[in-house]
């Protein structure tokens, strides 16, 4: 049966959720686009008109919303009929995006954890903060609600659970590696929302290690993996939303995030926080002016948007899981390769963007057809990892395997 979708969030990960969503709206049925701005949720519609995504004609429609307010939301998705809702707008939202879906019976899903607005960088646990404690709530109603379903957090936890389901008996460790080779021309610029993307940069650094979390400041510990493709790459191990999810769920004693910076990322990113351009506390200026820096610095810098027509490269993101396999050492990487151009030609974004925004359309689809359709809250590695690693295959996220009997495809057919 058609389940009708809303997409909550116009940025550049909802471009590709809506024209993703089009390429199977004849299983999806209406699709509906709302954000605080209307017109950029217009600007995406004609963009999948200008593709001729859409694969059966059909609605596909764009709405006012502040999604922070409950009753609205409410309203919009019992308007629209729709009984799947993927919420891409910013973190703040979640919460009450939630509530919505579990007064309509809507079905959930996002790719990341809620944040509040006050508060820079959050600690863990981090889905224990916010949404796991509703678990109890949507199993009790009967909500699908599926969490962090980008590409990490998200297609990451998947690779996980067939590692264990496949690979690996019993797992040590789990080491999640998100290179970006890509090169977008500009002389400084992030990848998605600058506020956002620096918040995760400037506060403590959190790992699970020897089943407890450790602590270390940001830039602080550096590894280069020689990766498929892309090469010997520099990274860092940050803090990261499934880190917390997968430790617990797979009862991992080990899990870090390890995330690629190149030298003049790391230059420009030291020089704005050390001047105190990325604080969000506001200053007055001379003239009276109040500022807060982090704002300003986002106005200054590139809409990472309007990245996307220039950007050439790949990114490679995947996991290292280390363990046993009958009593024997085991170690696989799990990975995808994205390249930026290919995203472009296609949906009109950039290959970061793509690859957060194809999964959580495959997870509808597992919803529709239902198979993901589990009628509580969930975290990806809880869900059967096959159908959906089959679905990104055909859908542009292809998965592969390197391990002791080479590099190669894998197929879920
Ligand atoms: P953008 O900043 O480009 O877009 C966010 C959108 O959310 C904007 O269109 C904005 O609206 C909308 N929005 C914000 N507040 C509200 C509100 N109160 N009501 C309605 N709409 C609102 O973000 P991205 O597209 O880059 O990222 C979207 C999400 O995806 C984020 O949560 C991000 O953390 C996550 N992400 C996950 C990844 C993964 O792999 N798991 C990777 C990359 C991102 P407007 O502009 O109309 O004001």
């Amino acid at each position: 049966m058609k389940k009708n979708v809303l997409i909550i969030g116009a940025g550049g990960v909802a471009q590709v959720v809506a024209h993703k969503c089009a390429q199977h709206n004849d299983v999806l049925g209406d699709l509906h686009i709302a954000s605080r701005t209307i017109e950029k949720c217009r600007q995406i519609i004609d963009s999948v008109y200008e593709k001729k995504n859409l694969k059966t004609d059909g609605v596909f429609t764009a709405h006012a919303l502040d999604a922070t307010d409950i009753d609205a939301t409410k309203a919009l998705i019992i308007s629209t009929g729709c009984q799947i809702v993927i919420n891409v707008g910013s973190p703040f939202i979640n919460m009450p995006v939630l509530s919505a879906c579990i007064a309509t019976g809507a079905a959930y899903l996002d790719t990341a954890i809620h944040e509040e607005q006050d508060k820079i960088c959050e600690t863990p646990p981090w889905y224990a903060n916010y949404e796991w404690k509703r678990r109890e709530e949507c199993a009790k109603n009967g909500i699908t609600a599926i969490l962090g379903i980008g590409f990490d957090p998200g297609v990451v936890n998947a690779y996980a659970a067939l590692a264990r389901d496949e690979y690996v008996d019993k797992i040590d460790s789990i080491d999640i590696i998100d290179i970006n080779a890509g090169s977008h021309g500009r002389y400084f610029s992030t990848n998605f929302d600058p506020e956002i993307n620096f918040r995760e940069f400037t506060g403590q650094v959190y790992s699970w290690q020897d089943n407890a979390w450790q602590t270390n400041k940001m830039f602080e510990v550096k590894k280069v993996w020689d990766l498929p493709v892309v090469g010997p790459s520099q990274t860092f191990m940050t803090g990261h939303d499934e880190v917390h999810s997968l430790s617990q769920n797979l009862d991992v004693p080990n899990v870090r995030f390890w995330m690629g910076f190149g030298d003049h990322y790391i230059n420009v990113f030291t020089v704005l926080n050390n001047l105190g351009l990325l604080s969000e506390k506001p200053v007055t200026t001379a003239e009276g002016l109040e500022v807060v820096p982090l704002k300003l610095v986002k106005a200054v810098l590139p809409d990472p948007s309007s990245l996307a027509p220039d950007y050439t490269g790949k990114t490679c993101i995947g996991d290292i899981v280390k363990g046993t396999k009958d009593g024997k050492e085991a170690e696989v990487f799990i990975y995808n390769i994205a390249d930026h151009k290919e995203a472009y030609e296609e949906v009109g974004s950039q290959g970061i963007s793509y690859t957060a925004g194809v999964p959580p359309v495959a997870a509808a689809l597992l919803i529709a057809n239902g198979a993901w359709d589990v009628k509580k809250m969930a975290n990806v590695e809880e869900l059967p990892p096959k159908p959906f690693l089959d679905l990104l295959n055909k859908m542009g996220l292809p998965t592969r395997i390197k391990d002791a009997n080479g590099d190669r495809a894998l197929d879920f057919s």
